[in-house]
């Protein structure tokens, strides 16, 4: 029997069920499926997939493992580049990394990687409910305190890899639940919270103490930190600053940006309702603005909460949406109507200054342009109007200035992103940054991948080899 072209799929909630609950929609593969898979791995010499993760998990190693049904093995393996795979397993665009050079798709789908990783995690997971934790090897202690600011994925990454080296790592964070956009922004059905938490416990079983509500450049600055006896710091505070169109009535009430709507949903259990009464206003009819993945999400968490209507709108087609492909094919199962080659150019309120309509404009797309996507030109005389009661702006994100502005001497970037060397070292000595603050909004993983890349960088530093 020669080996199957066709990945096995993994079993998902059907749509017209998911679009009323907050449960994960992807199900997860059985045992047998996942043999199934990992059987069609090819166990390359070269295995270019190791290379397109950018923290290098040895691919074809783990995935021999689940052929053997050596799952402790396997995770093993996986823990010695990543300590969330099961994040990483659901989150990751693997499509755009280690399965984009997986041999297999020369031939067929490439291999299933991501649901492999999230089978191996899912099982660690359910052993850790019955006590069973197997902790990375940790170095003897070197008595040095290293501060990390933010408990995104790059802070966290960071925190575990210097704290198995020793070191005494404290991450400082803004807000009161630790995980940044992992807990407030990517939603519960994409990722659920406990697993998010599950995860965290072994960071703090490693020894990395968080401190929450602790806002740097406010509650504390990175001087403080220092004369506090820090010898380095590593900012991970991501990119969570909205952007808008700046276009009229977009101060009109019932208009939010997708970090407002997303965090209040999660932070404050919008997803839990009634049990729990958040302060958020459910819309009936909702324009979401957008393609990337901030705006699937937001639009498919405006459905689950009881909206009649999500219109998403896109100034570009379908073909050049940055959301990941099964996000968007999620999205339209779901019953989200995409409004393509179309962008609004004004709201309009009633007379208690809520937003009733959007007036859009069609579009049409030209040549090229720095991004590569072909460029939205506005088709004249195209305007028509929509009427909605709530609309999300999810057309990007910038930088949080709070820290460059209270930290003397670091330098920055044209879109205010902190500039790094190739060591992830700023332009002040003994602070480190990675993540989305350093690349502008990216993903998990490479966000994971700088983390791991500062902590080996601060160990050189604090050993005087930098
Ligand atoms: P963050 O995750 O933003 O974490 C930064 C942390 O720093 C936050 O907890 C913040 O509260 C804290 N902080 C900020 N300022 C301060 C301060 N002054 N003091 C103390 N703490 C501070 N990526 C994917 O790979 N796959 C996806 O499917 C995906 N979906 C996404 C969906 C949404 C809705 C969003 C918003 C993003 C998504 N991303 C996705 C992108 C991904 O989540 C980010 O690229 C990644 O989280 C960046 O990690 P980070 O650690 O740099 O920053
Ligand atoms: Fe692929 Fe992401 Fe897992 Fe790396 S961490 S192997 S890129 S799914
Ligand atoms: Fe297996 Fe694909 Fe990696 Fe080859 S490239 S080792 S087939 S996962």
């Amino acid at each position: 029997m020669g080996i199957n072209k066709k990945s096995v799929p993994m079993n998902e909630q059907p749509p017209e069920k998911r679009r009323h609950n907050f449960l994960e929609v992807p199900l997860g593969y059985t045992k047998e499926q996942a043999i199934l898979e990992a059987l069609r791995c090819l166990q390359c010499p070269t295995h270019p997939c190791i290379d397109g993760c950018p923290v290098h998990i040895n691919i074809p190693a783990f995935i021999r493992e689940i052929k053997n049904d050596n799952l402790q093995k396997a995770i093993d393996i996986i823990h010695e580049s990543n300590l969330l795979p099961a994040i990483t397993g659901r989150v990751c665009p693997q499509e755009d990394q280690c399965q984009a050079v997986c041999i297999m798709g020369n031939i067929g789908d490439p291999v299933s990687i991501g649901r492999l990783e999230r089978y191996v995690a899912d099982w660690e997971l359910e052993n850790r409910k019955k006590g069973k934790v197997t902790l990375p090897e940790k170095e003897p202690p070197k008595n040095k305190k290293v501060a990390i600011i933010g408990s995104g994925p790059a802070g966290l990454s960071c925190a575990a890899d210097l704290a198995k080296m020793g070191y005494e790592v404290t991450i400082f964070e803004g807000f009161h639940k630790t995980g940044g956009v992992l807990t407030y922004g990517i939603p519960e059905f994409r990722l659920p919270k406990w697993i998010v938490e599950e995860e965290e416990k072994l960071f703090k079983k490693l020894g990395v103490k968080f401190q929450t509500d602790v806002l740097i450049g406010r509650t504390l600055t990175i001087k403080d930190l220092m004369e506090n006896g820090y010898k380095a710091v590593f900012i991970g505070v991501g990119a969570g600053l909205p952007r808008f169109m700046h276009i009229p009535g977009e101060n009109l009430d019932g208009i939010y940006s997708a970090n407002e709507f997303l965090t209040r949903v999660n932070l404050m259990k919008a997803y839990k309702f009634p049990e729990y009464d958040t302060p958020i206003k459910i819309g009936k009819r909702v324009a979401v603005i957008g393609g990337g993945n901030v705006a699937m999400d937001s639009a498919r968490t405006a459905l689950r909460l009881g909206a009649e209507h999500v219109y998403l709108i896109y100034r570009r087609s379908r073909k050049e949406m940055p959301a990941r492909e099964e996000e968007i094919a999620h999205a339209e199962e779901e019953g989200i109507e995409f409004n393509l080659l179309t962008n609004p150019v004004r709201y309009i309120g009633d007379e208690k200054g809520f937003v009733k309509e959007v007036e859009c404009i069609k579009m049409k797309l030209g040549e090229e342009d720095a991004s590569g996507r072909r460029r939205p030109i506005p088709v004249e005389g195209s305007e028509f109007t929509m009427k909605i009661d709530q609309v999300i702006v999810a057309i990007g994100t910038t930088p949080n200035p709070i820290v460059p502005r209270t930290t003397e001497g670091l330098k920055t970037g044209k879109h205010g992103t902190i500039w790094v060397d190739e060591n992830l070292q700023t332009s002040v000595r003994g602070v480190f940054a990675g993540g989305d603050i350093v690349t502008g909004a990216a993903t998990v993983i490479t966000a994971m991948g700088a983390g791991r890349k500062a902590a080996s960088s601060i160990d050189k530093y604090l050993k005087g080899e930098i």
